[in-house]
């Protein structure tokens, strides 16, 4: 009786263990990884910097508008106080106060265009702000579910690892040897079932001498095509 079948719990024991180890590797990776936070943050930083320049601009609009209001409503006293009566003077007041109310106007519609810019600035800062608080508060509920999976997988990965020392120790020594070396190659796995004298891996017949010898070897005998030990059925 060979120890292949020992050697096929063993197995079972280490594909487990790598589907733990493989999902504790991911999960290392997540942890502390922040992800498109930080971008996101800065993303904030800049909007909020372009809002406050565009808010700037609108208040330098504001006080230069007020200023040519002031400017305008001083010509036109003087021009309708009468104390100015010569139409030469009064001409060039006239053409004074038209002058301001054009720049006055001209400022106008600049800050018609700045008020614009402003609000799509502001708007923008209120949706990636918003999105920012909203992938804070996932990526902690993440981190913190992750965290825990961890604990419960690290409990699971100790208890395998026991398991699998008491499973290995049954196997004489040069058999795990050549489990070793086969699943090394094959992807983790080094038994396979040998149904109606084919291996039930790669559905390859095996030649009947060989057959005959997996039922009777006390060593694990491979099978011929794929290389993995053949456990009789
Ligand atoms: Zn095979």
């Amino acid at each position: 009786m060979s120890s292949v079948r020992q050697l096929l719990d063993l197995q079972a024991i280490d594909l487990d263990l790598a589907k733990r180890n493989e999902r504790l590797g991911v999960i290392g990776e997540r942890l502390g990884n922040e992800g498109e936070l930080p971008a996101l943050r800065a993303r904030v930083v800049e909007l909020g910097t372009s809002a406050k320049g565009i808010a700037g601009r609108q208040a330098e609009l504001d006080s230069a508008i007020d200023g040519f209001s002031g400017r305008i409503t001083t010509v036109e006293s003087k021009l309708y106080s009468g104390a100015v009566t010569s139409s030469r003077e009064l001409t060039d007041l006239q053409a004074d106060a038209d002058m301001i109310g054009r720049r006055r106007s001209e400022s106008e519609d600049v800050l018609l265009g700045v008020l614009v810019e402003l609000d799509e600035a502001e708007s923008e800062l209120a949706e990636t702000t918003e999105r920012l608080a909203r992938s804070e508060t996932e990526w902690l509920v993440d981190q913190e579910r992750l965290a825990e999976e961890r604990t419960v997988l690290q409990g699971e990965v100790a208890t395998l690892d026991e398991k699998r020392a008491v499973q290995a120790a049954s196997v004489p020594p040069p058999d795990l040897a050549v489990y070793e070396r086969v699943r090394k190659t094959h992807a983790g796995r080094a038994v396979a079932h040998m149904r109606n004298a084919s291996c039930a891996s790669c559905q390859v017949g095996v030649p009947s001498k060989i057959a005959q010898t997996v039922r009777t070897s006390a060593a694990p005998v491979p099978c011929p095509n794929c290389g993995l030990l053949l456990l009789v059925d």
